[in-house]
């Protein structure tokens, strides 16, 4: 077994962090700091443009359209460097969603006028994507979708709405699904390519939420909302393809953002351990202490070794459906626990805002639900192994 990472890799991987650390803390006008950001909920919008500058927008983008043509395995070491340098979660989250589940659908199922259409636009950060699956009646169950487009001539009529869709308010690129047909179910499940400004879609304020407070979370109306033919990406139904598709990326790449995370907190909760004194020595001293940190670090050994082995399969072309899912389940879980301890071992100081780790745990709560809710993870799974 060879558990190494090329010089190159590192090297690359170093880049990010170096680059997070230096560019990806402060905005130039106010709200300026992540912490402030968080209070206002409002979206690390030249930390975006930044991190399009630097290239993080086209990470698994061929360079023919402007990416930098990395793999799957070098996009979870980019996210984890991200998650890593980078406080603001809610700014990797939306960097995910835009480049995870809207570029890589298009670049696996666009056609070649999808692709050099967008592709260019959307890795230089001029047009933000997001990915409208669930709807008020249908999220676990998300083949269930109720938006239904019809077909008149050559166009397509979409009806119908969506909830908790990352990016929406920001968003001016839409991949929405919608069914060609309910009765047929999954297989009726179709995605299209929809601007923002076409007459029919109405998208909503940025919701108020628990966490990920920065980046912008929203609904879409569709009333008689009309495409051509050409909106359609890939093939009529094949939307739940796409969505399978994308989702294993997601599941790598965005979890390897919180393992960086989990990382910065680790590095942070240690040094808090020596400095801090009570009873005459530092907190760390202290075993109920030591332990707490001992089994951080296990948790975030065990996570960075789930990922890497799925992206590894990914990378070699092998599906990973049970390997996916476990990890996405063990790394969600790791990172609110993470998460929950770096509160605990502050004491009140944890407590308080101004210590930072407060805002961590309600950002990691989330992650226990999207990309397909634990409970549903362990549905797969169980399924996987026969049940
Ligand atoms: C921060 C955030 C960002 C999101 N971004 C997007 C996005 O960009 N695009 C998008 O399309 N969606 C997005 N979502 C929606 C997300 O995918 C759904 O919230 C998720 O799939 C769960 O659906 P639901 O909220 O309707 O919960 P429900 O499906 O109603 O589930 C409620 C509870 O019941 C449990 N449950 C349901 N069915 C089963 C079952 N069969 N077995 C066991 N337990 C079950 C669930 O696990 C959960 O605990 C986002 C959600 C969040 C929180």
């Amino acid at each position: 077994m060879d558990f190494s990472f090329s010089d190159e890799q590192r090297a690359f991987q170093k880049s990010i962090l170096d680059f997070a650390k230096k560019e990806l803390q402060e905005s130039t006008a106010p709200p300026r700091t992540t912490r402030e950001r968080d209070k206002a909920s409002t979206f690390f919008e030249d930390g975006f443009k930044r991190a399009a500058d630097f290239g993080l927008l086209g990470l698994p983008i061929p360079e023919q359209y402007g990416g930098l043509g990395r793999d799957v395995i070098d996009c979870t070491l980019a996210m984890q460097a991200l998650g890593q340098g980078c406080p603001d979660s809610g700014l990797g989250f939306t960097i995910s969603s835009h480049v995870f589940t809207c570029e890589i659908p298009i670049l696996l199922f666009g056609s070649e006028a999808q692709k050099s259409a967008l592709l260019p636009a959307m890795v230089r950060g001029e047009l933000i994507g997001c990915h409208a699956m669930s709807e008020p009646e249908a999220g676990s169950d998300a083949f269930s979708l109720q938006t239904t487009a019809e077909k008149k001539g050559d166009r397509y009529i979409l009806n119908g709405s969506k909830t908790f869709i990352s990016n929406a308010p920001i968003a001016n690129l839409f991949l929405i699904f919608a069914t060609v047909n309910k009765k047929k179910g999954w297989a009726g499940v179709t995605g299209f390519l929809v601007d923002r400004n076409t007459p029919g879609l109405t998208v909503s304020a940025a919701l108020d939420k628990l966490g990920l407070k920065t980046s912008p979370t929203g609904e879409l109306h569709l009333e008689d909302l009309e495409v051509p033919e050409s909106a359609i990406l890939g093939r009529v139904g094949q939307g739940s393809a796409i969505f399978n598709a994308e989702m294993e990326w997601e599941r790598s790449c965005l979890f390897a953002l919180h393992l960086g995370t989990m990382q910065r907190q680790l590095d942070a909760t240690i040094q808090y351990a020596k400095d801090r004194k009570q009873f005459g020595q530092s907190i760390g001293s202290f075993q109920a202490v030591s332990h707490k940190i001992a089994d951080m670090r296990l948790r975030i050994e065990l996570s960075e070794m789930m990922l890497y082995k799925v992206a590894w399969m990914k990378a070699r072309g092998l599906r990973a459906p049970l390997e996916s899912a476990m990890s996405k389940l063990y790394v969600s879980e790791s990172f609110v626990a993470n998460s929950l301890d770096a509160v605990q071992l502050r004491g009140g100081y944890g407590f308080m805002s101004e210590y930072e780790v407060e805002r961590d745990l309600r950002d990691s709560i989330g992650s226990r639900i999207y990309s397909g809710t634990n409970e549903i993870q362990r549905n797969i799974i169980a399924s996987l192994l026969g049940l």
